[in-house]
């Protein structure tokens, strides 16, 4: 089992391979020849090479908005699509503005689009937000059909909850960045329970039965 998470030797970082420990992953190096092989397919190439140049052209410069217009603009990509959570429509719309600014054409498609209530879908009455109001249900997958519809190069998910922004990964035709991970007790910052999770968070981090 590789358990990178908890390796402090980090030759992976450094280059010391002799350093490596015993469950390393990269003790198969075929393996790591036959993904190298993978950069070179003609649908990654630029896309890795230019998200790599990104990290260098913006390190500890640029925020990740820019960072996001910078990558799409070295692409060439026209049309992008913001698949985002109605409860960051006013986010949703100043990132649209902004890119509507720098030339690009911005397609958004609300996170509620269809407007089916949560039930319709096989969801609990009583696992309601607001039980006995009515609750739209999320619609990752309409929303990536959508922006396939309009054919999107490149879509932004902002703000999508846990799992439906996966689902949103799974049907997008255009490869998909993450703008904003939804947390909604952080104000979207989800690292702050990880940097505080021997203080503040240590209570609310853990799962509880
Ligand atoms: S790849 Fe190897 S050296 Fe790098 S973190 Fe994982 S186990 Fe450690």
């Amino acid at each position: 089992m590789f358990t990178c998470a908890s390796c402090n030797i980090l030759a992976c970082r450094t280059g010391e391979l002799e350093k490596m420990p015993k469950n390393c992953p990269m003790q198969d190096r075929e393996f790591f020849d036959k993904v190298l092989e993978e950069y070179f397919k003609p649908e990654n190439h630029d896309f890795y090479l230019t998200s790599t140049a990104i990290e260098y052209l913006g390190y500890c410069k640029w925020p990740r908005l820019r960072e996001t217009a910078e990558f799409a603009r070295r692409m060439g990509y026209k049309r992008i699509g913001i698949a985002f959570c109605v409860g960051l429509h006013k986010e949703a719309s100043v990132v649209e503005k902004l890119l509507r600014k720098q030339g690009f054409e911005v397609v958004s498609v609300a996170c509620k689009t269809g407007a089916i209530p949560k039930v319709e879908v096989g969801y609990s009455p009583d696992m309601l937000l607001r039980p006995g109001s009515y609750e739209s249900m999320c619609n990752p997958i309409a929303q990536a059909k959508l922006l396939n519809k309009a054919e999107t190069d490149f879509n932004i998910c902002l703000g999508l909850c846990v799992g439906h922004d996966s689902m949103f990964y799974k049907y997008s035709d255009a490869l998909v960045t993450t703008l904003v991970a939804k947390d909604r007790v952080t104000g979207h910052s989800p690292a702050a329970a990880i940097y505080c999770a021997d203080s503040y968070f240590k209570t609310r981090n853990v799962i509880e039965e």
